[in-house]
């Protein structure tokens, strides 16, 4: 549809949506709108190739902890996966194959990084500011995810140092780690994916622990070819080993989210894995966490006790007091000296949106409409003040416990019955009213309460005032059934 009241645009159209990330998310919904007949809609990556976190994060190990016929689309099944896990290279090239099964490629526009948008008032549109230029549309869908933004700690003397440093999410692939020295900082996720495969090549790997992770044992194994043969063939084969695995992963949010005290066998079983893998008491001490299973993120790995058992391995518990330009002072007053840091710190998910200013009526910007209390929506997807704005997987929709791609999935539902609402009903915007949207947070914040993760460590799921702003609360087919409908009811409808 050309729109002559709209003076500045790329291509003189006012699309219907503009969809930014090309992530899990991004492509989910550009296949959903696909499916509803819904052509007009533009995908944009800043990078110059499609696929969010999966294609980012390069690192050597990277692998997703979530069984591979889970973690992927109910509508883009595949037969093919080669192991239970997936590799990070097997997600890429599913999403690749997504994108171009579902017929998103001509709606991608790489290289276009999303700069912020404005909702014209006049208009009840969407301007979107992109390093291509500006374009306009009815709909603009958010689904950047909060796990872009690296997070450089502040160490005294990091900008010092002169041997080479990254973090894990920006893999320096022109670094050789063979026979160099390395400190690895963190044991997140991404952390302890990453020591197993590089400690054989490295000559020392020191890896600085602050906090040590529950780990659990991986039952990784490969798919064989007659279990693929099968799942091809026998389609509903495919439905119930991925409802049987749905099922597993779900009955876990009733130890996360609900009774904490249901985590002790889980906790027995990562203890005696720690038991088994590490003989040295002193080793095991420092790798015994202090805080309740679950708090924060379980990790399941199971060549990572072994790698900290190799001679040329360090596990560092003293702390950081600085980083010289030949290596790391700890908090002893010891100093390693190392070839190469690499920052396995995580997000800055707090800040996830970054500088990227969203203003929604009256020119509020999205970060200041978070404010100190941090980021909230109605349903993890709308904000009051930005209509016809939407997050996917925005906040308190994450999961320590099953896989995202089902919440995607429904926040995408709730979105594209918004948008066919819209066609339907000839609404010019919706905008989530703001005391709805106060006390469906309210809830939350109280369910939350509950939870395993409000039983005091810190951990990326809670902001700097400890309010969990990440997770979702409980069953994700609650929230598949809150996000089953959009519903107009709770949303200032504006008529043109
Ligand atoms: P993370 O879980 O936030 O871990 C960051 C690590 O860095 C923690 O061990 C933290 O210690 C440490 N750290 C941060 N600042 C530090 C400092 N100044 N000095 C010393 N240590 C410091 O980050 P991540 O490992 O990148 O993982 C983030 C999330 O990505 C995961 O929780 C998960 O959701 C996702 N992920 C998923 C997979 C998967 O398999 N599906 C794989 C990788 C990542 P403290 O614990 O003491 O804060």
């Amino acid at each position: 549809m050309t729109d002559p009241r709209i003076p500045d645009n790329t291509t003189g159209q006012l699309h219907r949506v503009v969809i930014v990330g090309s992530g899990f998310g991004g492509l989910c919904m550009g296949a959903r709108l696909k499916q509803a007949g819904i052509d007009d809609f533009v995908i944009l990556e800043k990078d110059a190739e499609l696929g969010g976190t999966w294609r980012v994060n390069d690192y050597p190990g990277a692998a997703c902890d979530v069984p591979s016929h889970l973690y992927s689309f109910s509508f883009a099944q595949s037969a093919r996966w080669t192991r239970k896990f997936p590799s990070r290279d097997e997600l890429w090239a599913y999403t690749r194959d997504v994108a171009a099964r579902c017929g998103l490629i001509p709606h991608i526009r790489l290289a276009s990084a999303f700069k912020g948008a404005d909702y014209d008032e006049a208009g009840g549109f969407w301007r979107i500011h992109t390093s291509q230029g500006e374009i306009t549309s009815t709909f603009l869908v958010l689904s950047t995810g909060a796990l872009g933004r690296p997070l450089i700690p502040e160490i005294p003397g990091l900008a010092r140092f002169q041997g080479t440093i990254f973090h894990s999410s920006r893999w320096d692939h022109s670094f050789d780690p063979r026979g160099k020295r390395v400190a690895v900082i963190g044991t997140g996720a991404s952390a302890i994916q990453i020591v197993p495969e590089i400690a054989p090549a490295v000559a020392q790997l020191d890896l600085y622990q602050r906090t040590p992770p529950w780990v659990l044992p991986r039952p990784d194994r490969a798919i064989t070819p007659i279990e693929q043969f099968l799942l091809a063939r026998v389609k509903p084969l495919q439905w119930l080993y991925r409802f049987k695995t749905y099922l597993q992963y779900e009955s876990r949010a009733l130890a996360f989210a609900y009774w904490p005290q249901l985590g002790a066998p889980a906790r027995a079983q990562a203890l005696a894995h720690l038991r088994k893998q590490v003989a040295d008491p002193v080793l095991r001490a420092k790798l015994t966490p202090s805080y309740a299973l679950g708090c924060k993120r379980v990790l399941l790995m199971n060549d990572y006790y072994p790698a900290l058992t190799r001679p040329n391995v360090h596990l560092v518990t003293e702390g950081i007091r600085e980083i010289t330009p030949e290596g790391i002072v700890t908090n002893t007053g010891e100093t390693r000296a190392v070839d190469a840091i690499v920052l396995g710190t995580g997000f800055d998910v707090e800040h996830c949106l970054g500088p990227v200013a969203v203003r929604g009526r009256g020119g509020r910007s999205l970060v200041d409409s978070a404010g100190d209390g941090g980021l909230e929506a109605y349903k993890g997807s709308a904000i009051a003040g930005f209509p016809n704005c939407f997050m996917i997987t925005g906040p308190n929709t994450g999961l320590g416990h099953n896989s995202m791609i089902y919440m995607i999935e429904s926040g995408v539902a709730y979105v594209l019955d918004a948008i066919r609402q819209q066609q339907r009903d000839g609404w010019r915007s919706a905008e989530i009213k703001a005391d709805v949207q106060s006390a469906y947070n309210a809830d939350l914040q109280q369910r939350l309460k509950r939870s395993v993760w409000a039983t005091g460590c810190k951990s990326w799921y809670l902001d700097h005032n400890g309010k969990n702003t990440t997770l979702w609360p409980g069953f994700t087919f609650v929230y598949r059934w809150i996000t089953r409908r959009f519903d107009a009811a709770n949303y200032i409808i504006e008529r043109s």
